[in-house]
């Protein structure tokens, strides 16, 4: 092969799995800023079945905010209820133990749900084309050969520091053959599993002189998203530390015949002497089933693949579910793992190369945490990435992505290590105060106490300079009593409004959508009190200014409102005010009609009750600083502009161009429109 070309690119993404599809979709917000992406992947096609499909709660609120929840819910399975099975204490027959749902009610407006995660990744590259004009998409059968780090340069942000060679595959090179069917031609996923080592997995794609050509690419940020092997990390150094245990599972998709009556459930199916079985209902009719192997591989070592096939699962299984029959239509993939937890000593190396996803934790699928955590990885990664690499915030602010991410998979990795010990557990016939029947009921409790970790909504970031929580990092400390509600860390929940211009109830979320500005929200109260109203004015009469933060750190060819958005709520009753009741623009910006919304009843769905729900007072009020991922940033009073002052200047550049010169106040129409109406 030869190196005909050298390219620059601002970010490099090396993986196109959930990690690196949702860099791709997040960035693709900044191309209109002149961000330039590239995302390579080696395999020569998409994932077609198999690998990761649980949706946590959290995960649909992102692609709520990146407006592709509709598609990804057209084509998801909804899941309900989690239920117990164990041998019966008199029979030692399988009964029904237990059952939960499987969303904790009242978390989230969205349930757990089930989409494989080629069609996720489908979803988030269309949404990266869309939005980057066709820019970026996936580029594949694209191997990087070497990657070097020139360290003189890394200060300098707008350095292309990173040199990655890349080399163009043919066709052959990344389309391995191997242990792709097994011997009755069921599809295999062992070739990508974790019962492969590094170097047999790089193997697959060994270079056999066919590539057409190697690429040299100058990059300014690399991100490392390509999977437990990462070729990135171990370019880096970067080691990973844990534990294997030497339990292996396998994994089935099958339409099943069968006749247990819960295989449309979720299930934690637990035998007395042949292992577990957890069920996973999936679209289009198939179930996967987890399956624990009567094989045992020491830590560190690796299986012969060949004693794991689809008949050898299929037999496990038939025994645990035992006197249930369970035969099958087809088996759409298989696959087998090694239960281990791994995490990386670090995220990122000089705020300029990143891993995420698999790349820096693995774990079982059991918490089904896979594909949620390596997107919401990059989800927090990039927004930080778009706003440093255009030059509006300093690059101390992507400091924090390892100081959110890391701890969150350190929690994920000891509770995986808790449910992977209680899984395979030995469970036998009931029996009151045995050593492995507690082992085996703390199953069910773990699967419980573990809800609102799993369902992505109970992650609280730690103080920094963009989560003013108790100054312990950042130096602003947020009036949290403001918005008792509202934990600062946490990610911003919503509450039903009424759009104050056309009277329609709407979810807050879906009125502050992901565009990479930052949402200051404010609830003014009831400004038909002239206290509140008078507040409320000179909130305005700051923001409107050439000091305020939104002139300050927008550069003048941007929309004013595109890096520090404000979106108001207010509580007097909502035919007692008018648009033109708010000030004039930054308030209510005229023609702009989603921007002043009312905390009061509608029409035909009730009233949200926002204040109530956020714990804000009607008469104090409070300014809530949503960051560009939803996740609560600061809460202060409406007066309180130098703490606004503060928080953006700990993390934002003054655009270079002077910024916006401060709005002027537009045309006003007579406030009182009300009046005229008889
Ligand atoms: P990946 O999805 O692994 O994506 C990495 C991407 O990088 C791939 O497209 C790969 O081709 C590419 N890549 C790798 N190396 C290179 C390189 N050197 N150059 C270029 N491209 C490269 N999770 C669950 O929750 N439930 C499950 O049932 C489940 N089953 C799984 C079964 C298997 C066989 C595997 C491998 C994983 C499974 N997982 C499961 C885990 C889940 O798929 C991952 O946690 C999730 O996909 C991680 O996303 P990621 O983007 O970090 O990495």
């Amino acid at each position: 092969p030869f190196n005909d070309s050298m390219s620059f690119v601002d970010v490099a993404i090396i993986g196109a799995g959930p990690a690196g599809c949702m860099a791709a979709d997040v960035l693709s917000r900044f191309s209109a800023r002149g961000l330039t992406v590239r995302i390579f992947d080696k395999r020569s096609a998409q994932l077609e079945n198999g690998q990761a499909d649980g949706l946590n709660p959290r995960s649909l609120e992102i692609f709520e905010s990146l407006g592709i929840i509709e598609q990804v819910q057209k084509e998801a399975s909804p899941m309900s209820e989690i239920n117990f099975w164990a041998p019966c204490p008199e029979t030692g027959r399988l009964v029904r133990t237990g059952q939960i749902p499987d969303t904790t009610p009242g978390l989230s407006r969205f349930q757990q749900t089930i989409l494989h995660q080629g069609r996720v990744e489908t979803h988030l590259l269309d949404d990266a084309q869309k939005h980057s004009q066709g820019a970026i998409a996936p580029e594949r059968s694209m191997l990087p050969d070497t990657l070097s780090i020139d360290e003189s340069l890394v200060a300098d942000h707008n350095s292309h520091s990173i040199t990655l060679t890349v080399r163009h595959l043919s066709e052959g090179e990344s389309t391995p053959d191997a242990y792709k069917f097994d011997d009755k031609g069921v599809r295999s996923g062992l070739f990508r599993s974790s019962l492969l080592s590094a170097a047999e997995e790089e193997g697959l794609y060994k270079k056999d002189g066919t590539a057409e050509r190697v690429e040299t690419v100058k990059a300014r940020y690399l991100i490392g998203c390509d999977g437990a092997h990462s070729w990135t990390r171990r370019q880096l150094g970067v080691k990973m530390l844990g534990d294997q245990t030497n339990f292996v599972w396998g994994v089935l998709d099958l339409v099943p015949r069968t006749n247990f009556p819960d295989i449309r459930m979720a299930c934690a199916i637990q035998s007395a002497n042949f292992g577990s079985i957890m069920v996973i209902p999936q679209p289009r009719d198939l179930v996967r089933l987890y399956i624990q192997l009567p094989i045992r591989v020491e830590p560190g070592a690796y299986l012969d693949k060949s004693r794991i096939t689809s008949e050898t699962i299929l037999a496990t299984a038939r025994k645990i579910l035992h006197p249930y029959t369970l035969d099958y239509e087809s088996i759409d993939w298989f696959t087998g793992y090694h239960v281990g937890q791994r995490l990386t000593e670090s995220f990122a190396q000089y705020n300029r190369v990143f891993l995420a996803g698999d790349a820096c934790h693995t774990h079982s699928p059991k918490a089904g945490q896979g594909m949620n955590t390596s997107m919401q990885d990059t989800w927090n990664l990039c927004w930080k990435l778009g706003l440093v690499a255009t030059g509006l915030a300093k690059p101390e602010l992507l400091e924090t992505y390892s100081l959110e991410r890391q701890p969150v998979a350190a929690a994920l990795l000891s509770l995986d290590c808790k449910l992977a010990r209680s899984w395979s557990s030995k469970r036998h016939q009931l029996q009151k105060g045995r050593e492995e029947d507690r082992n085996a009921e703390k199953l069910g409790e773990i699967i419980a106490k573990g809800k609102a970790f799993t369902l992505g909504i109970s992650i609280n970031y730690a103080d920094s300079i963009i989560v003013g929580k108790d100054g312990s990092r950042g130096a602003v400390t947020s009036k949290q009593y403001l918005a008792s509600k509202l934990p600062v860390g946490e990610r911003f929940y919503s509450a039903q409004v009424v759009n104050q211009a056309s009277a329609t109830a709407d979810q807050l979320t879906t009125r502050i959508p992901f565009t990479g500005a930052f949402r200051l929200l404010v609830f003014p109260g009831d400004i038909t009190k002239p206290a509140a109203k008078e507040r409320l004015q000179k909130l305005a009469d700051y923001l409107d200014s050439p000091e305020s933060v939104v002139s300050k750190y927008t550069p003048g060819d941007l929309p004013r409102w595109a890096v520090i958005d404000p979106v108001t709520v207010h509580c007097a009753e909502r035919t007692a005010v008018g648009l033109y009741d708010f000030p004039q623009p930054s308030i209510f910006h005229p023609h702009n009609y989603k921007r002043i919304y009312c905390d009061g009843p509608s029409h035909h769905r009730g009233d949200g009750k926002a204040y109530e729900t956020y714990g804000i007072s009607k008469e104090e009020g409070a300014i809530v600083v949503v960051r560009p991922d939803q996740y609560t940033g600061l809460i202060v009073g409406l007066e309180d502009t130098d703490m606004l002052d503060a928080y953006f200047a700990q993390f934002m550049l003054p655009a270079k161009d002077g910024g916006h010169p401060g709005a002027k106040v537009a045309e006003v129409l007579p406030p009182d429109w009300s009046k005229v109406v008889p």
